[in-house]
C-alpha cells in the first residue's frame, strides 16, 4: 500500500458516530477532562511540527487553514471537497469543517509522499498528531476569533516558527494514556479531599507526594492546583 492509499484506509476508518450531533453537545458531555489534556498534547505536538516546517521553508507564520501543500505551492482542486466525500463517505456525517479540511490536506500530502517531492519525504509525518486526534474521538476542533477552541481549552488561530524550538511531545498512546490517568487520579483525589478524606495521594510521573492548594480568585471562585513536590512535574489546576 503506498501512503496515499493507507492515509485513505485511516481517515475511512474515522468513528463518525463520535461526531454525530456533536456541536450540540456540551464540552465535559463529550470527553473527560483528561481526554482534552491528552488532545492538547496533540494539538501541541502538530504545531510543533508545523513551525519546523515553517522554519526550514522560512516562513514566520501560517493559518491554521492552510495545508502543508498549499505552503510548498500546490494548489487545490475545484471539487476537492466532493472527492474527499466520495473517498471517505464516513465524513458525509462528520460537519466539523476543520476536521475535514485537514483531512483533505493529509491526503494530498500523502500523495506528495509517494511521488517522492523532495520537502514532503523530509516531513512525512507532519500530519500524524491532528490524524490521531480525529481517530481517538477529539476532532472537535474549530475557530473563534483568532483562536483554535475545543474543549482542550486554547490555541492561536495561526501557528508560528517558532513553535518548532519546542521539545517534542511525547503523542504515543502509553503518554496519551497517562496523561488521561494522572488527571483522573487528581480529580478522585481532590474530590475526596473535599469529602474531608486526606488521604494521600502519589504523582504517577514521578512517585512524590501530591500536594492540594486551595486557592481563591478575586470572584470568590474556589479553585485548587494540585501539584507534585517534585518541581517541574504534574501541576494543573482544578475546580
Ligand atoms: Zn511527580
Amino acid at each position: 500500500m503506498n501512503y496515499y492509499e493507507s492515509g485513505v484506509e485511516r481517515i475511512r476508518n474515522i468513528d463518525a458516530n463520535l461526531y454525530i450531533e456533536i456541536s450540540k453537545k456540551r464540552y465535559e458531555e463529550v470527553r473527560s477532562k483528561g481526554e482534552y489534556e491528552a488532545d492538547a498534547n496533540l494539538i501541541a505536538e502538530y504545531y510543533r511540527r508545523v513551525g519546523v516546517f515553517l522554519q526550514f521553508i522560512s516562513k514566520e507564520a501560517a493559518s491554521i487553514y492552510i495545508g502543508m501543500d498549499m505552503l510548498l505551492g500546490f494548489k487545490m482542486e475545484e471539487n476537492e471537497w466532493d472527492i474527499f466525500l466520495e473517498t471517505c463517505p464516513n465524513f458525509n456525517k462528520i460537519d466539523i469543517m476543520l476536521m475535514k479540511l485537514i483531512s483533505i490536506h493529509y491526503l494530498r500530502w500523502c500523495s506528495l509522499l509517494d511521488v517522492r517531492d523532495n520537502i514532503a519525504v523530509q516531513f512525512p509525518d507532519i500530519y500524524e498528531p491532528m490524524i490521531k486526534l480525529f481517530e481517538r474521538g477529539g476532532g472537535r476542533i474549530n475557530t473563534h476569533h483568532h483562536e483554535l477552541v475545543g474543549g482542550f481549552g486554547a490555541f492561536s488561530r495561526s501557528i508560528h516558527a517558532n513553535r518548532g524550538d519546542m521539545t517534542p511531545f511525547d503523542i504515543s498512546d502509553v503518554a496519551l494514556e497517562n496523561i488521561i490517568k494522572e488527571v483522573e487520579l487528581a480529580e478522585g483525589y481532590l474530590a475526596d479531599y473535599k469529602n474531608g478524606n486526606l488521604s494521600e495521594n502519589n504523582c504517577i510521573r514521578c512517585g512524590n507526594k501530591l500536594l492540594i492548594l486551595p486557592n481563591l480568585s478575586d470572584y470568590g471562585y474556589q479553585w485548587y492546583k494540585i501539584k507534585c513536590e517534585t518541581k517541574d512535574c504534574f501541576d494543573k489546576n482544578f475546580s
